[in-house]
């Protein structure tokens, strides 16, 4: 069997997706002949059928795969190995074929997100970091986060036992790191003066509505402080907004995105990532 040159992203909706023309323009910069990365839309509704969809990238000879929402959990059962990580954050956002047409799920979002940081030259290892949501894309940055370091780490959810549950895990992982799970209010957002970096990992901002802020607009960032938003659309959430106009550093997912695409490749073709054409790809 030849493995073919063709990757994709399965997902619902992923008409909007920019990794197509992400990856696309790389294969044509590394000059991979050939390769090609094409949307995979798996309705939702009436049924969903994810198991044939995966099942059918052996068949079709894929190289590979990206998985988003809403699948990166529910995929996982179809794949025939699991890296560590991928296992660790219960979710998988890359899927690699072999030549034995064996699949395997990867998850290359924390270290993504890390990768981002570390272009950027933020080191976390000292840092106090409040993280908002604790949804796959939290459970994601709090595996990267721990696995390279941070002093501690404050975890607020809309629904706090799923905070609850996802520090607990994490603690019978990384054990020696102070870890805390609280439900998401304005009485925990008060504690923000103590925290360098907060992340939201919630979906509240991907609109502009005035609502759309997981945060309470009464409290004020302070100069000293990074606000990352894990949403790229808008490019500048209202959240974003409030940390730049209290003067604190701003940070949209631009990036992250960029840097799981980049290690996606890497592990589809075996080459590293043109991260300049990734970038401009996605007007970063
Ligand atoms: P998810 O698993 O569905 O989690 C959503 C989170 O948002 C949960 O913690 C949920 O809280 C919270 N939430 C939703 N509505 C809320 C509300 N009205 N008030 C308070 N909290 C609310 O989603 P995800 O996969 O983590 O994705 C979250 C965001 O990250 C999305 O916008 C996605 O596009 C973005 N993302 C970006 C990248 C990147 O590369 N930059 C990668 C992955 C995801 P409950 O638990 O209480 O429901």
């Amino acid at each position: 069997m030849i493995i073919d040159k063709v990757a994709g992203i399965i997902g619902w909706p992923v008409s909007h997706s920019l990794s197509p023309a992400m990856h696309n323009s790389s294969f044509l910069a590394c000059g991979l002949e050939g390769w090609v990365y094409v949307p995979m839309p798996v309705p939702k509704y009436p049924y969903i059928r994810l198991k044939e969809a995966v099942l059918g990238l052996r068949a079709l000879g894929f190289r590979g795969a990206n998985v988003t929402v809403p699948y990166k959990e529910t995929v996982l059962p179809y794949m025939d190995d699991v890296s560590e990580s991928a296992r660790a954050i219960g979710a998988v956002n890359t899927i690699a074929i072999d030549t034995a047409l064996r699949l395997c799920g990867h998850n290359t979002d924390g270290q993504g997100f890390i990768n981002d940081l570390r272009e950027r030259k933020i080191i976390t290892s000292s840092m106090n970091v409040l993280m908002l949501g604790a949804g796959g894309s939290a459970r994601a940055i709090a595996y990267g986060l721990l696995e390279h370091g941070c002093r501690s780490l404050m975890i607020l959810n809309r629904t706090k036992s799923k905070a609850e549950e996802l520090v607990q895990h994490m603690r019978s992982l990384f054990s020696t790191t102070p870890l805390e799970a609280a439900a998401l209010n304005i009485n925990k957002l008060r504690e923000l003066p103590r925290f360098d970096l907060i992340i939201n990992c919630t979906s509240l901002g991907m609109s502009d509505s005035a609502e759309a802020l997981p945060w309470d607009a009464s409290l004020a960032f302070s100069k000293g402080q990074i606000v990352y938003d894990v949403i790229y659309k808008p490019a500048m959430t209202p959240l974003l907004h409030q940390a730049a106009s209290d003067g604190a550093v701003a940070i949209n997912g631009l990036g992250m995105l960029v840097h799981q695409g980049a290690l996606s490749f890497s592990i589809w073709t075996g080459k590293d990532a043109p991260l300049a054409v990734m970038k401009k790809a996605v007007g970063f």
